[in-house]
């Protein structure tokens, strides 16, 4: 069957970068780009898109998830270069979106400014301070949504958008409540996002992978991160093919959009064929609930383990033990933490299987192929 969904995983150290392409019967793909990665993921994304054929070089869709540093640091320079001119719409919440942050503002893109300016501040900001250069081009922003917020309304809800001559998406994250949690904090926030965090000097300690089940039972924290609560979470879904693209968004957020989605589909879950885990699989954001919300055939992880020595143990365990029969956990690099999820003893005795970036182009980071369906 031909390719309904084409998915690139890119390597972003520590963040998000995906790529994803929905080839259509005729003419050019329909394409999305998820994130840019820490600033330092730019010449990788950069040499992708630039790849393309120039009369191809269109984006349809940019989704700046939220605004931590390993998100949005790749963003910056693609929304300064040309390439940004080739994007049908940047979908991202920028401080005029937040409800509920004073009298009097608007709720929709304030007029005059850009997208560049809402994530590098207003002139005149220290954070922005010689950062922003008049006349930034003011780009299409949250056209999908009427300008307006991206958010799915109360927990449990969702939002289905239109895209014309492309796939379904199915917006899942965030709620009203989490993006107004980000407007009481959002300049301390935007700061701290902005912010390259260091690199992690302390040894990642791996624990022996004994007892996945005891491992995934562990009872862990919630991530209580604000920005991550705000992450834009998508389902898309072209051709009977289908992937959750689920950012840093909390766990039961996803959840109860899922199973809200779900019940107005008359089914018990939303069965998907790949799941890009949240939170670069962290054990506070995948939870068993969220697992079996929406049960997958592959699961994306994105990250080098860099600083939070992700993906946790506990995450994937809930994984191995939660998936239906066979699945594929997808790593975008190979390093020693994701490397032992591949010892034979442990995929055969649970019954899954692990892929790892083609050794010969590792700097593409992981490409999956989801068939159309009839
Ligand atoms: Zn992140």
């Amino acid at each position: 069957m031909p390719t309904a969904i084409h998915i690139e995983v890119l390597p972003a150290r520590l963040g998000d970068c995906l790529l994803v392409e929905c080839p259509r019967p005729s003419g050019a793909p329909w394409r999305m780009l998820v994130d840019g990665g820490p600033g330092d993921t730019w010449p990788v994304l950069e040499e992708r898109l630039r790849h393309l054929g120039r009369s191809d070089r269109h984006v349809d869709v940019a989704v700046i998830t939220h605004i931590d540093s390993d998100h949005i640091g790749g963003m910056l320079p693609f929304l300064s270069s040309d390439l940004a001119a080739g994007v049908g719409d940047f979908w991202f919440n920028g401080r005029t979106h937040l409800p509920g942050h004073g009298p009097g503002t608007e709720r929709s893109v304030a007029q005059g400014e850009s997208v560049v300016t809402a994530l590098l501040g207003p002139a005149g900001d220290p954070l922005s301070a010689g950062a922003t250069k008049p006349g930034d081009a003011v780009l299409p922003w949250n056209e999908a949504f009427g300008r307006g917020p991206v958010d799915t309304g109360a927990a449990g809800g969702f939002v289905e958008v239109a895209v014309p001559d492309g796939p379904t998406i199915t917006l899942l994250s965030p709620t009203t409540a989490r993006l107004a949690r980000l407007a009481d904090a959002w300049a301390s926030a935007l700061r701290e996002a902005r912010r390259e965090r260091v690199r992690e000097v302390e040894p990642d300690v791996l624990a022996p992978l004994d007892d996945l089940r005891r491992i995934a039972d562990q009872r862990t924290p919630k991530d209580a991160s604000v920005p991550n609560g705000s992450s834009i979470a998508l389902l898309v879904e072209h051709r009977g093919a289908s992937v959750v693209l689920g950012a840093d968004a909390s766990g039961d957020v996803l959840a109860a959009a899922l199973h809200g989605l779900a019940r107005s589909r008359g089914t018990e879950t939303v069965a998907v064929d790949a799941f890009k885990l949240p939170h670069h699989g962290s054990r506070a954001n995948v939870t068993a609930a969220l697992v079996a919300a929406a049960p997958a055939a592959h699961y994306l992880v994105s990250t080098n383990g860099d600083t939070f020595h992700h993906p946790d143990d506990a995450a994937l365990a809930r994984v191995v033990v939660g998936a239906p029969p066979g699945p594929t956990l997808c790593f975008n690099y190979r390093t020693p933490r994701t490397e032992r999820w591949a010892d034979p003893g442990l995929t055969e005795r649970h019954r899954y299987r692990v892929a790892f970036p083609d050794p010969g182009r590792a700097d593409a980071g992981f490409v999956l192929d989801l068939p159309a369906r009839p």
